[in-house]
């Protein structure tokens, strides 16, 4: 999978801009957005259990859904980095080294130990 961050973007930008949407793309209600858009993306599994939300892929209307949000959630997140000038491929390699530094494998491994035998 290759994501061509920068492609998104310039299209997002022309795509915003023949809408006259620019004045609406504040950083503030993009940032919304984001959630508004993965609240969609939630609300498709709200009411399946965990092997029907592991199965999504069996319906095809269903699945169409997700894929749809899951766009909806990145454009809006591509908007906000480049209304904030933000190079999302740098922030996420330098993010997942901080979570590397926070979650060291050993502790993180008995956490989710920890939490997988609640209830059993
Ligand atoms: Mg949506």
């Amino acid at each position: 999978m290759v994501i061509e961050f920068s492609k998104m973007k310039n299209y997002i930008k022309d795509f915003s801009k023949q809408r006259n949407w620019d004045k609406l793309h504040s950083p503030k209600n993009i940032s919304m957005d984001i959630v508004v858009e993965a609240t969609e993306l939630m609300d498709i599994f709200t009411w399946l259990d965990i092997e029907q939300s592991k199965n999504v892929k069996n319906n095809f209307e269903i699945f169409e859904h997700i894929k749809e949000e899951m766009a909806d959630v990145l454009f809006a997140l591509i908007r906000l980095a480049d209304l904030l000038d933000v190079d999302l491929n740098q922030a996420f390699w330098d993010k997942v080294k901080k979570n590397e530094k926070k979650y060291p494998v050993e502790k993180a491994k008995l956490i989710a130990e920890k939490i997988q035998s609640i209830g059993k």
